[in-house]
């Protein structure tokens, strides 16, 4: 299978990340098809097949899964149950879902690391605020930690970080994860893809850089500033991982480096990621395109950069809810190399995130003042 620009292939989500696969798949002419709850989502305009329904939903799942030849996602909080059986009933889902059963479980995929022998922090599991309150009693965990609820966390949602027993009252009452506040000296990125031949391929690492009100990455640098030997050390260590998941599409591997040099797994997303956007402009292939390369069997696409880039994340203006409305772009486009994407979603939010920028130059530090410049100027209000 696979190999075909003829193949149905459908996608669970129709966010950003689909409107951006939507985009790359146009480039092809595929024969796309698109799950989510409403028309009105990012991705529809842009795919012939956009299917109202919920990807969390056994039988929305199943029903989409058996009108297409290859099932991929956009997301990971997918049904996975319905995803199982479109497996045993012949259809192609990438990535594999017993894999993402792992990795939609923050101690299912923490256990892996270890299972795997794969670098990450120690972590504890806890049932709920009172047994995390019981295991510092017992010393089992100590202050500074990182409390994470096991299921559904994203951008930050679902994490709580604990210096003392000031901050309990922050505790998530869930099933979770405790590790050790990692000491980072920076939070870097490896996106790999993989086909169903097991050619891998790994971009270059991107360095994160965090909005801490927001508890969501703002801006990516791109190449990040490491030594080569920890380039390669973070490029095999991310092929050892989509290796290891037997996964075929995207994984984008999450590190820290802590300040002695460590490399430790933070956590995976097996689909296009955040840390891959400026691949769009600054890549001799997008993270997209490589996806549907890899999902489809198609030979994998360089990976290598054409420019220094820096990303930065569009993001709500912290006071407006409401239709949103651009204040700023004119000064922003004037800027050169900085290249804009709108999602196109309906309602800004607080620190949602509505669009990025990426600023090509051949001059990184000439990059991130204009990327400042662009988070300064452009406010997306209501
Ligand atoms: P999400 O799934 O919401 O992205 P993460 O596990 O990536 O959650 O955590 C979000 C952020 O919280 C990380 O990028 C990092 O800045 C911080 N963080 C998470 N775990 C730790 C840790 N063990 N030590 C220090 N900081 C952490």
């Amino acid at each position: 299978m696979g190999k075909s620009t003829n193949t149905k292939l459908g996608i669970l989500g129709g966010g950003q990340l689909g409107k951006m696969l939507a985009l790359a798949a146009g480039n092809w002419d595929l024969d796309l098809w698109i799950l989510d709850k409403d028309k009105t989502f990012p991705a529809s305009k842009f795919v012939d097949h956009f299917v109202e329904g919920d990807f969390k939903d056994y039988d929305d799942v199943y029903n989409f899964g058996k009108k297409v030849d290859v099932i991929s996602i956009e997301i990971e909080h997918v049904n996975t149950d319905a995803l199982i059986q479109l497996k045993k009933e012949g259809k192609i889902v990438h990535p594999d879902p017993e894999a993402l059963v792992i990795i939609k479980d923050k101690g299912l995929q923490k256990q892996f690391y270890v299972d795997k022998k794969l670098p990450t922090s120690p972590f504890h599991y806890f049932e709920s605020a009172a047994e995390v309150l019981e295991g510092l009693k017992q010393n089992e965990i100590s202050f500074p930690f990182v409390q994470k609820s096991r299921e559904a966390g994203y951008d930050g949602k679902g994490v709580a970080v604990l210096n003392s027993s000031d901050d309990l009252k922050r505790l998530l009452d869930c099933p979770c994860i405790v590790e050790p506040k990692v000491d980072i000296d920076k939070e870097l990125a490896v996106i790999v893809a993989r086909n169903e031949d097991g050619t891998i391929a790994a971009y270059p690492t991107v360095e994160m850089a965090f909005n801490h009100e927001a508890n969501l990455v703002e801006f990516l640098f791109c190449p990040a500033a490491i030594s080569e030997d920890l380039e390669r050390e973070a490029q095999d260590l991310a092929k050892k991982v989509i290796a290891a998941y037997d996964v075929c599409g995207l994984l984008a591997v999450e590190f820290f480096l802590d300040k002695s040099g460590k490399l430790l797994i933070n956590e995976v997303a097996p689909r296009p990621h955040n840390s891959g956007h400026h691949t769009i402009d600054s890549a001799i292939t997008s993270q997209f395109q490589q996806h549907l390369r890899a999902v489809l069997n198609f030979p994998l696409g360089k990976t290598d950069s054409t420019s220094p880039s820096v990303m930065v994340n569009l993001l709500g203006h912290g006071d407006y809810t409401g239709t949103p409305i651009l204040d700023g772009f004119d000064k922003c486009l004037a800027l050169e190399g900085a290249k804009f994407h709108f999602y196109g979603k309906k309602i800004t939010k607080p620190f949602r995130k509505m669009g990025h920028a990426t600023v090509v130059d051949s001059d990184l530090e000439q990059a991130k003042q204009k990327a400042i410049f662009i988070r300064d100027n452009l406010n997306i209000i209501a």
